[in-house]
């Protein structure tokens, strides 16, 4: 059993993780681990970089054909994808999906959550976009939390 399967959380150990390069230009994180038919997110990328080899298999990101466009994460019903890119050696912007209400401003300080929903550091809303259904709101964090936040608490 996967470690997830036991505590209903991903960890990094069930992700496929970027290299620094990949990091800096910005890459989307895709967080989903089960077989389900589901498939928006490998037909909106204009690039396609998501490849799944029929509609029930895992979405597998190709870090280097990506670019980071964040089409693909307001697509996702599973709000399962992000993308994270790094901006210098102490930032990274996180670009997540986010269904709660009130929809962050420009600007605010909000908390950022890891996998767990708990805190683990503070974050500023840089850009709110509504590209479909779901808003897309991307955040800056100290880079150390790159890989960790996966929500804000606005
Ligand atoms: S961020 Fe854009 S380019 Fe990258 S996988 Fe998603 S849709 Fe494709
Ligand atoms: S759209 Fe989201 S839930 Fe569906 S396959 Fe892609 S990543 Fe998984």
């Amino acid at each position: 059993m996967n470690g997830y399967e036991k505590t209903g959380v991903l960890s990094l150990n069930d992700i496929r993780v970027p290299s620094e390069n990949q990091l800096r230009k910005g890459v989307a994180i895709i967080e989903c681990v089960q077989e389900i038919p589901c498939n928006p997110c490998a037909a909106i990328c204009p690039v396609n970089a998501i490849s799944m080899k029929d509609i029930n298999s895992i979405p597998i990101v190709d870090f280097d054909k990506c670019t980071g466009c964040g089409k693909c994460v307001s697509i996702c019903p599973g709000l399962a994808i992000f993308v994270v890119k790094t901006v210098d050696n102490s930032k990274a912007l996180v670009t997540l999906p986010y269904e709660f209400l009130p929809i962050p401003k420009t600007g605010d300080k909000v908390k950022a959550l890891n996998r767990w929903g708990e805190i683990c550091g503070d974050a500023e809303v840089v850009r709110v976009n509504m590209l479909g259904k779901t808003t897309v709101v991307t955040i800056r964090v100290d880079k150390k939390l790159a890989m960790e936040v996966r929500n804000i608490r606005v």
